[in-house]
């Protein structure tokens, strides 16, 4: 589906994006994670994925309005060097990386396969990731990832991970937001605000898109944090240490290179 309307990733052009502060704000977006949910972590050979039991898990409001969806998985995405590696770009400037919670809509549909398959089926909330400090959250699963260094292996969660520690922002309460909350996320996160996260028009970018892998599907509500996480490049190089390919097979770089082996 790749040649389909709204497929992503898309450059956010921030001047363009319009603000619809209130139909946003009237309904905040809010979610709830336990630590629990994380079970598995996987290399699907393209990226680190956390598969979740999503009992317990909602992600509702904003642009989801009254549906309520569930957490599926998360997993990164990252590149070579620190200057570029996430999917989408904020007016042409890419990121480290990018995190991405992919949920499912229980409201309307009654699996995830049914769901991605659908135009409202699955949401994705988008975090930036930029070099800086050690993120504390993050090195949980940096701690896990040799074990999973190969294609296709996979390993259960020991130590319980929390989703919202990996978001910039804190989730909000319903109803408990009125309009002395309608602040900037991060200031809201200084000041330890009762009131949670109000997602104002200041909070996220969102848009109608798709997978952005094959098949593509055009089934996501992008939710894309305008504000990033940081995470160290330590943190990111143990990321770029898993393999594309399984364990016991040669890398498959070396097929198309004849000449390396005179800097070894
Ligand atoms: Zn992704």
């Amino acid at each position: 589906m790749a040649a389909g309307s709204r497929q992503s990733p898309v450059n956010i052009e921030t001047d363009r994006a319009e603000s619809d502060h209130e139909a946003l704000s009237s309904k905040p977006l809010r979610w709830k994670y336990p630590s629990t949910a994380s079970k598995k972590l996987v290399n699907p050979g393209y990226c680190w994925r956390v598969d979740c039991d999503g009992d317990g898990t909602f992600l509702t409001g904003g642009p989801l309005m009254d549906d309520v969806y569930k957490l599926e998985q998360y997993h990164c995405h990252w590149g070579c060097s620190d200057s570029r590696g996430s999917e989408h770009t904020v007016d042409g400037q890419a990121f480290a990386g990018e995190l991405h919670l992919v949920h499912w809509n229980t409201t309307k549909y009654r699996t995830f396969d049914d769901a991605a398959k659908a135009p409202d089926g699955l949401a994705v909330l988008g975090v930036f990731l930029k070099v800086g400090k050690t993120h504390e959250e993050m090195d949980k699963i940096a701690r896990m990832l040799p074990y999973v260094s190969h294609k296709d292996e996979i390993i259960d969660v020991i130590e319980p991970i929390d989703p919202s520690k990996l978001l910039p922002v804190r989730g909000g309460r319903a109803g408990r937001c009125v309009n002395p909350c309608m602040r900037w996320a991060d200031k809201i996160m200084r000041q330890d605000n009762k009131c949670g996260f109000q997602a104002d028009d200041n909070g996220y970018w969102t848009y109608l898109g798709s997978l952005t892998t094959p098949p593509c599907n055009e089934s996501v509500t992008w939710v894309l944090f305008k504000k990033y996480i940081e995470v160290s490049h330590h943190q990111l190089n143990i990321f770029r240490n898993l393999r594309k390919f399984p364990r016991g097979e040669e890398c498959p770089c070396h097929e198309n290179h004849g000449v390396v082996s005179g800097f070894l």
